[in-house]
């Protein structure tokens, strides 16, 4: 097999796989990278609908723009980066939620942040659901919010971790999509394609990748899959690595899924305004209208809710949100709506959710996922990050950190 015998290896192409390769390539450093899928980027992941518009299915927003790498990758890529303010960023739709309650929600919202960057200073991590105020009207809303935000339920989610993520609130998005940004930036690694990495034996001198397609022989590895493929045991390590195995279980991906919907007559609506299907209750999408003044709906499930509908397949996403959509607008508004494409990334086997969170009293998992193991095995991917986690610039970061590792371990070796 070509390629069978390589100093790095790199197993997974999303944002941390490449951006670790690209610094590989950039050193000169003979590396191949492993992908399961027929494409890069992982959960970033854009196609292209009917009417040539890019939908992202997975990650869309570039969070902290203004320190995020990819920004500067879409400069180089002369891409248009669109700096419009994100829905969650401006007023909602006032139908069911007039202002004034929109700006008790906020408030609400505000003091349950301000509870829980107290309550991450205890030495105890607790689950973010116990900083709720018992009663309130809110607590609905905000644990959707909170699905929005981790992908679980606020009584999965660790305190701490919540308390760590670090984001500057500056956000830009990119029309060709996130996806291509990022599969572009790979488009000249070396790499294998739609072939899954079974087992990691790091036995002998030189270590030894089985592959579907075949052995391949590496000095080094960096592990750039979800934690959650790694919890699953979908890569097996010989010797095994619990350690590393308790640690990516303690980083479940939860779960985030749209749908997109085309929507007639759309300009009667606002371009990229945001509406809940209610607001009363933790199982209720939220729905950006015209995302890139287009005339369609990106809707947004998430958490355990998101993980039932999954069980029914992509339908029971579109026929709720036509429920909730109907609920705020009328009977008429279901003839308007048609679906164009989602994907269920809980199914997904080589995802198995959509990004990491930190099971209460788990936080500090993300460091232990990110320790090299005796200076051959380095870790990288979202999920490894302390505060950039669930992000694709997260990803980044730890992908050129743990290339980094590689370069100043081969260079203290000679
Ligand atoms: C619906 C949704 C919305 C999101 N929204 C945003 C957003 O707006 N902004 C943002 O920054 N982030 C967002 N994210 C999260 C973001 O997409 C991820 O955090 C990021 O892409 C993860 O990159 P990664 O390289 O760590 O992992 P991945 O992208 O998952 O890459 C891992 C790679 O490993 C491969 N792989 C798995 N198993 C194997 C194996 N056995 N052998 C070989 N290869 C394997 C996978 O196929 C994949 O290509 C969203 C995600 C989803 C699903």
């Amino acid at each position: 097999m070509p390629g069978s015998d390589v100093e790095v290896v790199v197993v997974g192409g999303g944002a941390a796989g490449v951006a670790a390769a690209r610094r590989l390539c950039a050193a000169s450093i003979d590396c191949l990278l492993i992908e399961a899928r027929p494409r890069l980027g992982g959960r970033a992941w854009t196609v292209i609908d009917e009417s040539g518009f890019t939908l992202d299915l997975g990650c869309g927003w570039l969070h902290s723009a203004d320190r995020n790498p990819w920004v500067e990758v879409a400069r180089e890529q002369g891409v248009a980066i669109d700096q419009t303010s994100p829905p969650w960023q401006r007023p909602a739709l006032e139908v069911g939620f007039p202002r004034t309650e929109q700006d008790e929600f906020q408030k609400t919202v505000a003091a349950f942040f301000a509870r829980t960057e107290r309550a991450a200073q205890a030495e105890q991590d607790t689950a973010a659901s116990t900083l709720l105020e018992p009663g309130n009207r809110w607590n609905g809303l905000i644990n959707a919010v909170g699905t929005y935000i981790s992908g679980v339920d606020l009584d999965r989610l660790s305190v701490k971790d919540l308390d760590r993520y670090e984001d500057t609130g500056v956000n830009y998005r990119v029309f060709e999509g996130y996806g291509t940004l990022i599969s572009n930036y790979g488009a000249h690694v070396p790499a294998m394609f739609d072939c899954p990495v079974r087992g990691i034996d790091h036995r002998g001198k030189r270590l030894r990748i089985e592959t579907a397609k075949g052995a391949i022989t590496a000095d080094r590895v960096i592990v750039a899959v979800p934690s959650a493929v790694l919890a699953a045991e979908h890569v097996l390590f010989t010797p095994a690595l619990p350690a590393k195995i308790e640690a990516a279980a303690g980083l479940p991906l939860g779960l985030a899924d749209k749908i997109f919907i085309a929507l007639a007559g759309a300009e009667e609506f606002e371009e990229n305004v945001r509406v809940f299907g209610h607001i009363d209750r933790p199982g209720t999408a939220g729905y950006h209208f015209r995302p890139f003044g287009r005339p369609m709906i990106e809707a947004y499930f998430a958490g355990g809710f998101a993980a039932e509908l999954e069980t029914h397949g992509e339908e029971a996403f579109f026929d709720f949100a036509v429920s909730e959509l109907v609920h705020l607008f009328g009977s008429d508004f279901a003839r308007r709506l048609k679906p164009i494409r989602m994907h269920r990334w809980g199914l997904d086997p080589f995802a198995l959710g959509s990004y990491s969170c930190a099971l209460p009293g788990f936080a500090d998992c993300r460091q232990t996922l990110a320790e090299p193991v005796d200076n051959r095995l380095f870790f990288a991917g979202e999920a490894c990050s302390r505060s950039d986690f669930s992000t694709a610039h997260g990803g980044w970061f730890t992908g050129v950190a743990a290339a980094d590792q590689v370069i100043a371990t081969r260079n203290s070796a000679r």
